[in-house]
C-alpha cells in the first residue's frame, strides 16, 4: 500500500465571505497588546462586524501548535497556530465542529517575506486539517496589500476601516507608554492598571462611534482630525493624572526589542518579561506598533530609491514618503494629548544610518536592520541602561542579526544587550540571563542618579520637598537632560542642570 498522497497540492483558499456572513460569523484576530485588541474591536464592532479577540497565548497554546503544525516552524508560529486551535477546540467541545466553521473565521495579517511569516498560513492550515476543521475561514491581509478584498463582499477591509485601525493601535501606543512610565512609580499598586483600564474603554467607545467618510479625501481628512478618538484621549490622560507616583525611587530603563509578535505581546510567549521586569525593580520601555508601521512604510520607498527609472517611480515614491510623514505627525499629535509623556518614536533614516555599518538595510525579514539600529540609538542617546532583546527559537532573520550584533558589542564593549532567546519552556535559563545583566543596570541607574544630585546641587530629600512644592501635572513631558533613567532626569530638571 501506498503512504504517498496522490493528492495534488492545492493552495488554500477560503470559502467566501457573503453579506449574510457578516450578521453571523465572528471574525477571530490576536497577537497584540490587549489594549490595541479592545481598540481593534471597537473598530468592528462600529464598522458593523461581530469580532473578538483571541485570548491571550498561553504555553499550553505553544505545546499544541507545535503538536499539530510542523516541527520547523518558529516559536512564533507554533503560539499564534496553538493559540487559534485551543480556542476552537473549546468552542467545538460546547457547540459542535459544523457550527464553530460557520459561526467563526480568523483574521490576520500575512505576508510572503523571507521568513516564515509568508507560510504562516500553512500551519494554521495543517493545524486546523489536523482537527477536521478544514473548511474553517482563514482570512490573510497582505501587509504589501492590506485590503485584499474577499469572495462574497461580505469581508471589506475598506481604507475608512484600516484608517480607524491604525488609528485604534496607535492609541493603544500611547496609552501603553504611559501606563509604563507610570506603574514603576505608582504609590497604590493597581492603580495605573485601573487608570489603563478606563482609558482603553474611553478609546473603545471612540472607535466604536467613529464615522469615516468612504471617499479617499474624506478618509484622509478624517484621519488627521480624527477628533472623537483625540478627545477620547485627553479623557484617558484625567485617568491617569489620577495615579500618585513617585518619580524619585530609583530604576533601571530597560529596552525591549526584538521580533514583533515576541516584543508586542505580554504573556506567556515572551516569558511575561514586561512584568518580570518590572517586578524586579525595572522601568520598562515598551516597543510600540507605530514603529513597525514607519518601517514598512520606509522599507517599501527604499524600492523605489533604487528604481527611479521606473514608471511612477518619483510619485510612489513621495507618496510613500508623504504618508510616513502623516503617521509620525499624527502619532505626536497624540502623543501631545498625553501631554507629551509618550516616547518619541525614533525615525528610520537615523535607525538605518546607525545600524548601516553591520547590517544592509535592504534584508528584510523580521525586523531587518532595525533591531541592530534600535539597539545602538537606544544605547547611545541615553534612551536606556539596558536592553533586553527577545530572539524567537528557530527564527532564521533573527539569527543574522544576532550574528550583526556580535560586532556592534566589539564597537560599544559598555552595551548592556541581553539577547533572550525565546522557545516558551527555557524561562529560567533566559530569565537568569536577563537578570545578571539587569544587577549592571540597576547599579548603573544609582551611579548616575548620584551624578544627578551632584549636578543639580540637591540632596535627595531637597528634591522631594521640590518635586512636592512644584505640582506638576502626573502625565506631563519629562525633559531628558542627558541621563537614561527617570529620577536621574527628574533631579537635574528640578536643580536646571545637565549631565
Ligand atoms: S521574524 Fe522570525 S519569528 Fe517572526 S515570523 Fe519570521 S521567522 Fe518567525
Amino acid at each position: 500500500m501506498s503512504i504517498v498522497s496522490q493528492k495534488d497540492y492545492q493552495a488554500y483558499k477560503p470559502r467566501g465571505f457573503t453579506t449574510s456572513d457578516k450578521e453571523k460569523v465572528t471574525l477571530l484576530f490576536g497577537g497584540l497588546t490587549w489594549r490595541a485588541e479592545r481598540l481593534l474591536e471597537g473598530v468592528f464592532h462600529g464598522s458593523g462586524y461581530h469580532a473578538r479577540a483571541l485570548p491571550q497565548a498561553t504555553k499550553a497554546d505553544l505545546l499544541r501548535g507545535r503538536e499539530l503544525a510542523d516541527v520547523g516552524q518558529c516559536c512564533p508560529t507554533a503560539f499564534t497556530a496553538g493559540n487559534l486551535v485551543n480556542f476552537l477546540l473549546d468552542e467545538s467541545k460546547a457547540r459542535g465542529s459544523q457550527d464553530v466553521m460557520d459561526s467563526y473565521a480568523y483574521l490576520t495579517a500575512g505576508s510572503c517575506g523571507s521568513c516564515r511569516f509568508g507560510q504562516y498560513h500553512q500551519s494554521y492550515e495543517l493545524a486546523l486539517s489536523n482537527l477536521g476543521l478544514d473548511a474553517f475561514r482563514l482570512f490573510f491581509m497582505d501587509q504589501t496589500n492590506p485590503d485584499g478584498a474577499q469572495e462574497g463582499g461580505g469581508l471589506d477591509l475598506s481604507p475608512a476601516l484600516l484608517s480607524k485601525a491604525v488609528l485604534g493601535i496607535m492609541a493603544a501606543d500611547v496609552i501603553q507608554d504611559v501606563e509604563y512610565q507610570l506603574r514603576p512609580y505608582e504609590l497604590e499598586a493597581g492603580a495605573t492598571d485601573r487608570a489603563s483600564q478606563l482609558a482603553v474603554e474611553e478609546l473603545y467607545q471612540a472607535c466604536q462611534d467613529a464615522k469615516v467618510p468612504a471617499n479617499t479625501l474624506g478618509v484622509a481628512a478624517w484621519t488627521l482630525h480624527s477628533k472623537g478618538i483625540m478627545r477620547a484621549l485627553c479623557r484617558a490622560r484625567r485617568h491617569f493624572d489620577a495615579v500618585a507616583v513617585d518619580r524619585l525611587q530609583v530604576k533601571p530603563k530597560v529596552k525591549i526589542t526584538g521580533e514583533f509578535y515576541l516584543q508586542t505581546v505580554e504573556g506567556d510567549p515572551n516569558y511575561n518579561i514586561h512584568s518580570w521586569l518590572e517586578k524586579e525593580g525595572a522601568e520598562v520601555y515598551p516597543a510600540p506598533v507605530v514603529i513597525w508601521l514607519d518601517y514598512l512604510l520606509r522599507f517599501n520607498s527604499q524600492y523605489w530609491e533604487d528604481r527611479p527609472y521606473l514608471p511612477r517611480a518619483r510619485f510612489n515614491l513621495a507618496a510613500l514618503r508623504l504618508a510616513s510623514k502623516a503617521l509620525l505627525w499624527k502619532y505626536d499629535q497624540m502623543r501631545r494629548a498625553m501631554n507629551g509623556l509618550p516616547h518619541r518614536v525614533p525615525r528610520q533614516h537615523d535607525l538605518r544610518d546607525l545600524a548601516a555599518p553591520y547590517f544592509d538595510g535592504r534584508l528584510s525579514g523580521g525586523e531587518g536592520d532595525m533591531l541592530i539600529g534600535k539597539a545602538i540609538w537606544a544605547h547611545t542617546r541615553n534612551k536606556a541602561h539596558m536592553i533586553a532583546e527577545l530572539s524567537p527559537y528557530g527564527c532564521m532573520p533573527n539569527t543574522m542579526s544576532i550574528g550583526a550584533m556580535a560586532a556592534v558589542q566589539g564597537a560599544h564593549p559598555d552595551m548592556l544587550w541581553a539577547a533572550l532567546e525565546v522557545k516558551g519552556d527555557s524561562e529560567i535559563h533566559a530569565l537568569s540571563r536577563c537578570q545578571m545583566l539587569l544587577t549592571e543596570a540597576k547599579s548603573r541607574a544609582a551611579e548616575e542618579f548620584d551624578r544627578a544630585l551632584h549636578a543639580s546641587g540637591l540632596t535627595l530629600s531637597e528634591a522631594k520637598a521640590r518635586a512636592a512644592e512644584t505640582r506638576q501635572p502626573v502625565v506631563r513631558s519629562l525633559p531628558s537632560r542627558g541621563a537614561s533613567g527617570t529620577a536621574a532626569n527628574l533631579v537635574l530638571d528640578l536643580g536646571g542642570a545637565e549631565l
